[in-house]
């Protein structure tokens, strides 16, 4: 009889173990599947049981880049309750010439959005329209802001100064895990993206899988190639200079000067730097090294602008 009840107790645990591991692996996938799709930018999700929490966080969507795109996100996502991975090829403040005049318009989202005091502390200028320039004559075109709050401008800026604001507002959310490393490749099963697989800031070959993964790698994409085929023209290079201690003739104004053979924009950066994109058509630029730029910039372009300054 005591022997039955040992054997009864014995199959009872094994019986147990194997339930509780069932309850868990359920619990496990039901969490994978919990989320629905985040709109747009989505590349895919995947399918019930196919969810692996291999880094002990329990990441529900991985977000590939901390642009502006990417960090936007990852904090809407992270203030909705989602565990958000971000993987970033590099974490310290870029230093680029793109995205430096924010629209009216991309204020407003901002607030929308509650990312408005990343224009703060870091010298950005507020900018109420444009100035156009050609042939010696000028003309200003103000935004209509009058029906908005009086704080509601465009704002212009060092682009790496309001990423890095963007990327600690994202990561000061407990359930957005920003890391260093470049992703390779995504995972694909069966049509089916699955997560990615990056290298991380110490050279580790690593993967990482989620329900969502969300490509926001930028214009110079490693990745879209594997999800589309892009065609891309490029009739002109933008060349940027940034200007020392000058003043644009409408202070808080865009300057678009329609020069010859194309355009020149000018617009403050911070309150002593002045940012001055200069368009050269075709795709092979004039060369710094031998001086052919400089050339180009003192003999085509400055007699254009000497005018606006
Ligand atoms: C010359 C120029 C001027 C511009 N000026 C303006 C402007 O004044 N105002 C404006 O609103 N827009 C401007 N734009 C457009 C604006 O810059 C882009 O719309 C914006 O930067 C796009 O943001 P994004 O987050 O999609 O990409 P990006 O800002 O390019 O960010 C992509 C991020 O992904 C990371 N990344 C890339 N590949 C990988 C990988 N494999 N693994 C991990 N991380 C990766 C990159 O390091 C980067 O941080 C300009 C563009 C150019 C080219």
């Amino acid at each position: 009889m005591f022997h039955l009840y040992i054997l009864g107790a014995f199959f009872a645990s094994v019986l147990g173990f194997f339930l509780h591991y069932a309850l868990r692996d359920k619990e496990r996938k039901d969490n994978c599947h919990r989320h629905h799709r985040a709109d747009g930018l989505v590349t895919s999700s995947s399918e019930i049981g196919q969810c692996r929490q291999d880094d002990g966080f329990g990441t529900d969507i991985i977000i590939v880049g901390a642009g502006v795109a990417g960090s936007a996100l990852a904090h809407t996502l992270g203030k909705d309750g989602r565990r958000v991975h971000v993987i970033e090829r590099d974490l310290t403040e870029p230093d680029r010439i793109v995205g430096e005049l924010l629209q009216p318009g991309g204020y407003l989202k901002l607030i929308e959005l509650g990312l408005e005091d990343c224009v703060e502390e870091i010298d950005a200028q507020r900018v109420l329209g444009y100035a156009l320039f050609k042939d010696g004559k000028n003309t200003r075109l103000s935004y209509p802001l009058e029906k908005f709050h009086s704080d509601v401008a465009g704002r212009s800026f060092h682009n790496g100064r309001f990423i890095q604001r963007m990327r600690e507002k994202a990561a000061s959310l407990s359930n957005v895990r920003m890391e260093q490393g470049t992703v390779t490749s995504l995972l694909e099963e069966n049509g089916t993206i699955k997560g990615v697989q990056y290298k991380t800031k110490a050279g580790q070959e690593l993967k990482a899988y989620a329900p969502l993964t969300i490509v926001c790698d930028g214009c110079f994409s490693n990745l879209r190639r594997s999800l589309c085929n892009p065609k891309v023209d490029v009739p002109s290079c933008f060349v940027g200079l940034v200007l020392e201690n000058c003043q644009l003739p409408f202070a808080n104004h865009g300057h678009v000067i329609l020069a010859d053979p194309s355009p020149i924009l000018c617009y403050p950066i911070s309150s002593t730097e002045v940012r001055c994109l200069v368009d050269v058509p075709g795709q092979k630029l004039p060369s710094i090294a031998n001086g052919e730029m400089a050339n180009y910039l003192k003999t085509r372009v400055a007699p254009q602008v000497s005018f606006a300054f």
